[in-house]
């Protein structure tokens, strides 16, 4: 049973204020639970504000729920963009983060509690501490969300998305939406439901967001199985041990879009048998890691701008994202690729390895030998030892803390950089600064005139916890200003040229964020 975790007053205030004027900058970073209605709501809900003594606040959806109160069916809770979760950097906030990007594997208390290296009583003492709600109930409302959007935005039938959502079956899923919202899956979609082979849901996000930079940043780096279309502006990817029926179609797994309503658009391939429902949740967690949307940009905004030297970039570009990964283990493999070449090269190679191997999985690249891999046999051995380590368990990109920084040092060819770089892409976690990055350095001289890695961690300070958005402002204007210096007279836009040029020529032209990478030795 829920006990409210009391806000304090400067929070509580901001929220009212928030609540009242309908802003929707807070828009999924808290939810307001009316006792007479015993409904909660966004704070861009429509609905006639009630009597200011008569509401709760909750920081997120689940709490509200565990609380009793129902989904708003106007504003639909579901469908707020995601929040980083601000209060603890703890085990709650790392449980939250396991919970949103892989659902299906952290789908019961103890799977969350073994990764965590907690006991279950301990994990469920500090959920109830900071958010006032057990983890069961937190687990139980994050399903029903994941069901109720696949009600409303797909035509599949009942089966199928308590399949999909994580249900056991559809008589618990059932039994779970007449108990919130009072009423069966089907009188609450209020039409029947049918098979699909494809299915596109949305992944709100906050304005402002620079989807085009994403896509840019995006493009040089993609992997053999993954596709950035400028011109349409998607991004896809096939999977990689897609059946060979899959490949026949020509279908994408995944591909992802913008739209203009302040989201993004997910269409996944289902599979005929529709064995693959059941990943839905877990491919919507990669996305939105990847396109880094449970950003708060006015939040990085407030933090990044009282550097008066980053105030103006973060002025120009509002948006920018800090672009995530769709597989930790290939980031982490890119980055040691890219220690001593340039971003361009690295994707050369990266391809060269993945046609060599027949995959980029650990497990495929155990399969060939040393020599085998289009580089220098150090960097090979060190991918290599990554691979057998994620194989064996010993390695781990969702622990907890420092434990996989400690895990990458600890292998032969990975350096600080490596590991700090693994931590902001891979892992998405923006509380990291690169302060001996090639990029960085060259523009900190510039902008700060100064570029010891001392100096500049000491100023880095302050960014917290976005340092890792300040390197990418700084990666940016590096490039830029190559950029302009390049194409003094053509279309500012360079990365739709990046496709068709050649790799000679890439390597020459600094293209966008062409600076980023250093050098473990
Ligand atoms: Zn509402």
């Amino acid at each position: 049973m829920m006990t409210t975790v009391p806000l304090d007053k400067a929070t509580e205030h901001a929220w009212r204020q928030a609540w009242q004027s309908r802003d929707a900058h807070y828009d999924g970073r808290f939810f307001v639970g009316v006792v007479t209605t015993g409904i909660f709501c966004r704070t861009v809900c429509r609905v006639r504000r009630p009597n200011a003594d008569n509401v709760r606040f909750f920081e997120n959806a689940s709490g509200a729920m565990a609380s009793g109160f129902r989904p708003c069916l106007h504003c639909q809770p579901e469908l707020a963009p995601g929040a980083r979760w601000q209060r603890s950097a703890g085990i709650v906030a790392h449980a939250l983060r396991l919970m949103e990007s892989s659902p299906s594997e952290y789908r019961s208390v103890s799977a969350l509690a073994n990764t965590l290296s907690v006991s279950r009583r301990h994990l469920g003492r500090a959920f109830r501490q900071e958010l006032g709600s057990s983890v069961q109930e937190f687990l139980q409302s994050r399903r029903l969300m994941i069901a109720k959007q696949l009600l409303d935005e797909t035509t599949l039938t009942v089966t199928d998305v308590a399949i999909a959502a994580g249900y056991g079956s559809v008589r618990r899923f059932n039994a779970h939406c007449l108990e919130v919202y009072g009423r069966s899956p089907t009188v609450l979609r209020g039409k029947v439901g049918q098979a699909a082979d494809e299915i596109t849901l949305s992944i709100p996000y906050r304005q402002p967001y620079d989807f085009e930079s994403v896509l840019a940043y995006l493009a040089i780096r993609s992997m053999p199985n993954e596709q950035v279309n400028l011109e349409k502006g998607s991004w896809s990817r096939t999977e990689q041990q897609a059946s060979p029926d899959d490949l026949q179609h020509g279908s994408s797994a995944l591909q992802v879009t913008n739209d203009s309503s302040s989201c993004l658009r997910c269409q996944i391939s289902l599979s005929e048998d529709n064995s693959r429902l059941a990943a839905v949740p877990d491919l919507m967690g990669r996305v939105r890691r990847i396109f880094d949307v449970n950003a708060d940009p006015s939040d990085i905004k407030r933090v990044l701008s009282q550097d008066d030297v980053l105030a103006p970039l973060v002025q120009e570009m509002p948006g920018l994202r800090l672009p995530g990964a769709f597989s930790p283990f290939e980031c982490a493999v890119r980055a040691i690729v890219g220690q001593q070449i340039s971003v361009a090269a690295a994707t050369t190679v990266i391809r060269a390895m993945a046609d060599k191997a027949g995959g980029l999985s650990p497990m495929a690249l155990l399969s060939i030998n040393e020599e085998d891999f289009p580089m220098p046999s150090a960097r090979a051995r060190t991918i290599r030892s990554l691979a057998k380590q994620v194989c064996e368990g010993e390695i781990r990109f969702d622990a907890v803390g420092d434990i996989l920084r400690e895990g990458l040092l600890a292998i032969r060819g990975i350096g600080p950089w490596t590991a700090d770089y693994v931590a902001m892409r891979a892992v998405s976690n923006p509380d990291v600064f690169l302060a001996t990055d090639l990029g960085v350095k060259k523009r900190a001289r510039r902008l700060f005139g100064f570029d010891g890695e001392v100096a500049l961690r000491a100023r880095a300070d302050a960014w917290r916890p976005y340092g890792g958005y300040a390197v990418m402002h700084l990666w940016l204007n590096v490039s830029q200003e190559a950029s302009m210096k390049a194409n003094a007279d053509t279309n500012p836009k360079i990365e739709n040229k990046i496709e068709a040029q050649s790799e000679k020529n890439l390597r020459e032209q600094k293209s966008k964020y062409e600076q980023e990478g250093r050098k473990d030795e």
